[in-house]
């Protein structure tokens, strides 16, 4: 069987989202959605400036009522970010949370009540200049099609995409990205693979309902990393059962990991075993902690012993491989000394900081 082209992403056309691009040549965006109350103003805007701080590009707020969509208006008022209202069963408060700036909706076409809500929406969208995701997810498909395929197969999700999108396509909607969501990573990515052949609308992508703690985080790396292997992925949400800042750090972890998008230093640390001779998951963790913030995508290795130490510690921007009571540290592969145990992290935070100072840091 041929190998498919990894990493090669697919070609899309570009949609403007307020002041952000999703598809296209965009770098793969990192999105969130607010878990506060979206009419408790304050809040939701303390939490979008976190969410904003720590990376997110653009925030999804959800809009169960009138007074949350009318509230899009101040939110946006006080964030730098695009916001995406997100939308179910009721398609009046999808032109509500646009008359009031949202520069994206989110339909749930299973139940936004039909073509003709669905276009009204659209035009909506359209005379705002805001752009629509069909967000099409295996809990809610159309009752028809679960029928014809005999449940919530990835067919079926890609079905319902095809059919809601030649609505839009054929009402002259030239502002589209798409969702396929399941709980379930295989039929997330088989949906949107299948997709993939019939559209050239960029993709959101996530597992959703992925859980929490790690359980979640594992979910969808699986999913996401999956997808953007495959080049299918423009847009990025992690769905945690936690808070939003952690969806946006571990959003960005999985752009950085499959070398999609570099966001800042990559500490690479051995798992430690009965080599050890130094606290390694304390200096690994100071490291990272220390060099939070920074944006140069640096390498810094911290090893444990000489065994794989020196090795990866050459390959590495700055590296220390440790051995008793200290360690040797590297430079882009030049020994510069031994350090002691209480000299390693202050002198490897030290060369990380001097290095995003060089060129080759600034490049
Ligand atoms: S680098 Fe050394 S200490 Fe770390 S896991 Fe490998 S062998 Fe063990």
């Amino acid at each position: 069987m041929a190998c498919l082209p990894l990493f090669k992403r697919r070609n899309t056309t570009p949609v403007w989202c307020g002041n952000v691009v999703i598809g296209g040549d965009a770098p793969v965006s990192v999105q969130t959605m607010t878990k506060c109350d979206t009419r408790d103003i304050e809040s939701v805007v303390r939490e979008i400036r976190l969410a904003v701080s720590l990376g997110a590009e653009l925030v999804r707020v959800a809009v169960p009522d009138r007074e949350a969509a009318m509230a899009i208006e101040d939110i946006k008022e006080q964030v730098p970010c695009p916001i995406i209202a997100d939308i179910h069963f009721d398609y009046k408060l999808a032109l509500l949370a646009l008359e009031a700036g949202a520069d994206k909706v989110r339909i749930n076409p299973g139940n936004i009540g039909g073509k003709g809500r669905l276009l009204e929406v659209a035009r909506k969208a359209e005379e705002k200049g805001a752009a629509i995701r069909l967000g099409i997810n295996s809990g809610s498909l159309e009752k028809d099609l679960l029928e014809a395929y005999g449940g919530p197969t990835h067919e079926a999700m890609v079905e319902s995409a095809r059919r809601h999108l030649a609505y839009l396509e054929d009402a002259g909607v030239d502002k589209i990205v798409i969702s396929l969501k399941s709980s379930s990573v295989r039929h997330t990515v088989e949906a949107y693979m299948l997709m993939a052949e019939f559209t050239r609308w960029p993709f959101h992508i996530g597992i959703t309902e992925a859980g929490p703690g790690t359980r979640g985080m594992v979910k969808s790396a699986a999913g996401i990393g999956t997808l953007l292997a495959l080049g299918l992925g423009d847009t990025v949400r992690v769905s945690l059962t936690g808070p939003s800042h952690e969806e946006v750090e571990v959003a960005k972890q999985v752009l950085q990991s499959m070398g999609v998008r570099a966001f800042g230093p990559d500490v690479i640390s051995c798992p430690t075993c009965g080599r050890t001779q130094v606290d390694i998951v304390a200096t690994a963790t100071q490291v990272a902690d220390a060099l939070k913030g920074m944006t140069v995508p640096i390498k810094v290795a911290v090893m444990g012993c000489p065994v794989n130490g020196p090795g990866e510690a050459r390959e590495a921007d700055i590296g220390v491989a440790c051995g008793r009571d200290g360690g040797i540290l590297f430079s882009r592969g030049k020994v510069l000394g031994r350090v002691t145990s209480e000299e390693l992290v202050p002198a490897l935070v030290r060369l990380a900081r001097e290095y995003a100072e060089t060129a080759e840091g600034k490049n």
